[in-house]
């Protein structure tokens, strides 16, 4: 009969191999609040190329004082569900403006996106109906699916023929509701999502089309709405998911936004919704704040564009092969693990901070630097950054 030690000598055999196979997270500590720049505990400044951070927002003054103000005027937590206490008149006013920001019927807000993609499928959808799924849909998507009893279709990746046999298959299959979900923006690659085609196809297949647009909401498209506003089909997709851990201030928080039954039966169902926490006025009456900001100017997500198109060209200008697109994730091409990880200690020491990604996060021989770019950064950090990445990949041979 094993024991707690036999147990706590199992985990640390778990930390064992996943050290062996280099495949252990360290985190970085930093000091400072989230920025262009940060500060890391050695006291040094960098240059922060790494977070969601995509507006700027995480440190805005206007978002700081909305959250200031939601702290004074609604407490600092409500210690409760939605249903029973939980509900205070700006969570039900954040819900109206996330819906109509994203030209929905209704929205309902959660404790985080993961917790909004856990609880959506299985409310909805039931043995007789098919999901049909990205195969490179984030995590909380499939986990989501998991917990859903509807029958599941995996097409490869934007593969829209694959999508089509896989529309095709349940139809054949007698299945009675489709739904077709996809992330709008995938964070390794930064591939948008062709939802005007996948919209398109849905209809040919009376199928329901849901996207995650946690890496889109409030900078995609013109006005900043989304990968719907992006590509053409704003005000056709049936269900949306989306964080507000983000581009949309970065604190934390989910949600879900679709026709108002679909709404009202998530709050009567959807267990991450009844069984957690209310999300907190402060994140609350900031994010309130933040839809006001994208609402009245479309200056920051500009801001964006302008700084992600400069740093594309001035990269690849430079010598480095990005995978090519338009969203301010710029994923640079090293494809060996072992460089990606020198090149981004490397770049830490030059000022910048970048994080390299590998196996198991993308597929084997195709390590990278995942570069995020922000409104927060303005053209001399992004110069410099360049000037940092021509140094160090000439010192590791990448560049000649
Ligand atoms: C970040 C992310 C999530 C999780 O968002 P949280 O609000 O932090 O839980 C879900 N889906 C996608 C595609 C994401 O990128």
């Amino acid at each position: 009969m094993a024991n707690t030690a036999d147990f706590l000598a199992h985990q640390n055999q778990e930390l064992q191999a996943l050290q062996d196979a280099g495949l252990t997270k360290r985190e970085r500590i930093i000091t400072t609040p989230q920025g262009a720049r940060v500060r890391t505990t050695d006291g040094r400044e960098v240059i922060n190329l790494c977070a969601n951070n995509y507006l700027g927002l995480s440190s805005h003054p206007a978002v700081i004082a909305a959250a200031h103000a939601a702290l004074d005027s609604h407490g600092y937590g409500l210690s409760s569900v939605r249903f029973i206490c939980g509900t205070q008149d700006l969570h039900k006013t954040l819900e109206a403006r996330l819906a109509r920001f994203l030209g929905m019927e209704d929205a309902i807000l959660y404790a985080a996106a993961f917790d909004a993609n856990g609880g959506l499928f299985e409310p909805l959808l039931g043995e007789a109906d098919a999901i049909i799924s990205d195969e490179l849909n984030h995590a909380s998507i499939i986990d989501g699916i998991r917990l859903c009893k509807a029958q599941r279709w995996r097409y490869r990746h934007n593969d829209m023929a694959d999508l089509q046999r896989c529309l095709q298959e349940a139809d054949a299959a007698g299945t009675r509701f489709k739904l077709v979900f996809t992330d709008g923006v995938f964070s390794m690659d930064g591939t948008i999502a062709k939802l005007d085609e996948m919209r398109a196809l849905c209809d040919q297949h009376g199928a329901l089309l849901g996207v995650d647009e946690c890496h889109a909401s409030g900078f995609m498209g013109a006005t900043g709405r989304g990968t719907h506003e992006h590509r053409g089909v704003f005000g056709k997709i049936d269900i949306i998911t989306g964080t507000l851990g983000k581009a949309l201030g970065g604190a934390s928080g989910g949600f879900t936004a679709a026709r108002r039954e679909v709404v009202e039966l998530l709050r009567q169902r959807s267990r991450p919704y009844l069984f957690s926490n209310t999300v907190a006025p402060s994140i609350v009456g900031a994010s309130i704040a933040v839809l006001d900001l994208l609402e009245g100017s479309t200056a920051l997500r500009d801001r964006l564009a302008e700084n992600t198109a400069y740093f594309r060209a001035a990269i690849q200008r430079a010598g480095f092969e990005i995978k090519p697109g338009e969203h301010p994730i710029v994923p640079i091409m090293v494809y060996d693990a072992v460089v990606a990880q020198k090149l981004a200690a490397r770049l830490l020491e030059l000022g910048v901070y970048v994080v390299g990604f590998f196996f198991p996060v993308v597929p084997k021989g195709q390590a990278r630097i995942r570069v995020q770019l922000s409104a927060a950064h303005d053209r001399a950090q992004l110069e410099a950054a360049v000037t940092a990445f021509v140094q160090a990949g000439r010192e590791l041979g990448l560049l000649k």
